[in-house]
């Protein structure tokens, strides 16, 4: 089986794009001033995340690892002193087996994850829209017989892209809203303001609406969901560890970072994009697994 999904003509265009879309996605960060640092691939502490997934870890001296789920702590502690970088981020997140359903969900991924310091939630929306556009451009510009031998036709989405809020779309579509309104779509957009149950405590609650947060999702047009979020992070101790507190975990859990922390962080704002389902997207493929050569699927 492996065999034959390696000799796949997809595979090799899709792994085409894959080239264009990590080249793309690094020069323009790079000449925009960022920074590469290298991955996390385990650590003392990693993303809680706001969905249930297995925990891989081990012991290691005197202390136990995990695999990266995000890099989501260190970058809010790097961004202290290096304003601006990206990070090509492994991350494992042993999913439910009902996520196989999706269609864009493996095992272990790709982010590409990067944090500014003292920048608000507009500028990374604005950065990511130039991402976004840039890619798309390069790739029907550079790609196209490999696009041409997939069948799939892009366009290039118009900047800015539409902005919904989280609750505007629930009232009028349901809890299944996202699914929904990628459907319909035939243009990227943004959904916002997110509500502080949804998330992890890390993003940042709204001084003027309490119980929402300064945070973002972007969603693909055509059914193929979300592609990145990200949002302000809570940057205060106190404010931070009663975020933790309301999520009923423990500040044990997070020593290494409220540590950090206690030493007083200033305001960054970040996002990951998962670098498979862009390629995914791109592409135009039913499922995550066929970016890869060595896929992971949920339950399988
Ligand atoms: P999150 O912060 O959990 O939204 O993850 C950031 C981004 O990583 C998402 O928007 C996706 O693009 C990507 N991502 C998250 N989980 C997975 C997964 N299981 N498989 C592939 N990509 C993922
Ligand atoms: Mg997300």
């Amino acid at each position: 089986l492996a065999l034959e999904r390696l000799k796949k003509e997809s595979l090799k265009s899709a792994l085409e794009i894959n080239t264009s879309v990590r080249r793309v996605l690094a020069e323009t960060l790079i000449s925009k001033g960022f920074l590469e640092a290298p991955p996390v691939i385990f650590s003392i502490v990693t993303d809680p995340l706001n969905h249930p997934v297995y925990d891989p870890s081990f012991m290691y001296g005197d202390y136990k690892y995990s695999l990266t789920k995000s890099m989501i702590f260190h970058k809010q502690i790097l961004v202290q002193e290096i304003p601006k970088f990206f990070i090509f981020s492994p991350n494992v997140r042993l999913e439910t087996p009902d996520k196989a359903a999706s269609g864009r969900h493996l095992l272990e991924f790709t982010q590409l994850d990067l944090e500014i310091k003292n920048a608000h939630r507009e500028d990374l929306m604005e950065l990511a829209e130039e991402l976004y556009v840039k890619t798309i451009e390069y790739v029907i510009k550079h790609n196209s017989k490999a696009l041409q031998s997939l069948g799939r036709k892009l366009k290039v989405p118009s900047r800015p892209f539409k902005v919904y809020k989280y609750l505007d779309l629930q009232e009028k579509y349901g809890d299944d809203f996202e699914a929904k309104l990628s459907k319909e779509s035939s243009e990227p957009f943004w959904i916002i303001d997110i509500p502080l149950e949804s998330r992890e405590f890390y993003d940042r609650e709204k001084d003027d609406e309490p119980g929402i947060l300064r945070d973002m999702d972007l969603i693909y047009p055509e059914g193929f969901g979300e592609a990145l979020s990200g949002g302000e992070r809570e940057y205060k101790i106190e404010r931070i560890r009663e975020r933790i507190i309301k999520k009923g975990q423990t500040f044990e859990q997070f020593h290494w970072f409220l540590e950090i922390a206690q030493s007083g962080l200033e305001l960054s704002t970040g996002f990951g994009i998962g670098i498979e389902r862009f390629v995914r997207y791109i592409c135009g493929f039913k499922r995550i697994e066929d970016v890869h050569p060595f896929p992971k699927v949920p339950g399988e």
